[in-house]
């Protein structure tokens, strides 16, 4: 049988229309993906836990309900317990024939008032009488009115509490599902963004940027890093991409940079404000586009961080120079290539 022409069209416009948004949404900023993608997943977590808190205080209120069910049904027993020994002598003695006091037999939580009624004219019985046996009728309907209310509650309750308890869990394991997504998308930034740097950065423009002056390098020979604005020579740069990327899986950040390709404006500026502190303007690795400053603990020589790169560094090319131990001290100085 044909497919008959509709529905060739109709799936036609299905695959554009859901095509799409799919397209639109590849060619989106991963970073932003990540963005809405991680406020989502808090706004959901956000509303279900709102849910469960509410769950839980309904339940304990519930609860509440329960145990003040509980006390009015003591209550009501105590009650009834009371007015037992008159019901019993009020009953016998309406009651003329023998063992009738067993088929009223209120000790066992039978109807007393109904039991008496079976047995005696009410409208002969004393108003007082008649006062009694309305009372008892009175409270074995709200004894029995509590009974089925604390039943109906208990069980109520003991369904939510395990529900409630399941619910919980489920959230639980949502949020670490989503922690886990995207703890992996940013996972996937992170590699698409070293991709693209590196993609951007020509190796062979080290070779070219060599012939240049110090702080006089072109900046096409020169790569961006990963923190915003600084670059370094090519193969610096390059280097400087895998230890980043090393002391990222060592402490969950990227390496903090203050400083790198320093232009000679640059470096005529900083020595300005420091002079013989900073090298002078031509001599700097700075100018060379293979010198670092850095922070985020580095340039404590006694941190974490800066153990971690002294012991480190060199599988990446990079090294603290001697100097920089002491004359001047300078932790946070850090060089691309080999010492001497
Ligand atoms: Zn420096």
């Amino acid at each position: 049988m044909p497919i008959p022409r509709s529905a060739v069209l109709t799936a036609v416009f299905l695959v554009m229309v859901v095509g799409l948004p799919g397209v639109a949404t590849a060619r989106e900023d991963p970073v932003k993906q990540l963005r809405s993608a991680a406020s989502k997943a808090r706004a959901e977590l956000e509303k279900a836990t709102g849910q469960m808190e509410k769950r839980k205080k309904d339940l304990a209120s519930s609860q509440d309900k329960l145990r003040a069910t509980l006390k009015d049904l003591a209550k009501a027993e105590a009650d009834l317990n009371r007015i037992r020994g008159p019901l019993a002598r009020l009953a016998n003695a309406s009651y003329q024939q023998p063992g009738a006091a067993g088929s009223m037999s209120i000790f066992g939580g039978g109807d007393a008032g109904q039991a008496l009624r079976a047995t005696a004219d009410v409208t002969h019985l004393a108003n007082g009488q008649q006062t009694l046996v309305r009372q008892a009728d009175e409270l074995q309907a709200r004894r029995q009115r509590l009974t089925s209310t604390a039943q109906e509650l208990q069980s109520r309750n003991a369904v939510e509490q395990t529900k409630l308890q399941q619910d919980i869990d489920g959230l639980k394991s949502r949020s670490e599902g989503l922690t886990k997504e995207l703890s992996a998308m940013l996972k996937k930034v992170e590699s698409d963004r070293e991709r693209r740097l590196l993609a951007k950065c020509d190796r062979d423009g080290a070779a070219n940027a060599k012939n240049f002056p110090n702080g006089l390098i072109p900046n096409k020979y020169l790569c961006p890093l990963p923190q915003q604005g600084e670059q370094l020579r090519a193969d610096a740069a390059i280097a400087f991409y895998k230890l980043n990327a090393a002391y990222k899986r060592r402490f969950s950040r990227d390496m903090c940079v203050t400083d790198s390709y320093r232009s000679l404006p640059d470096q005529q500026r900083v020595y300005s404000q420091r002079p013989g502190f900073a090298a002078v303007p031509g001599s700097s690795n700075h100018g060379k586009g293979q010198a670092l400053d850095l922070c985020g603990g580095i340039e404590n020589a006694s941190s974490a961080q800066f153990n971690w790169l002294e012991a480190n560094s060199k599988k990446y090319g990079w090294f603290h120079p001697a100097w920089a131990y002491s004359n001047p001290y300078e932790p946070w100085h850090w060089e691309y290539g080999t010492e001497g």
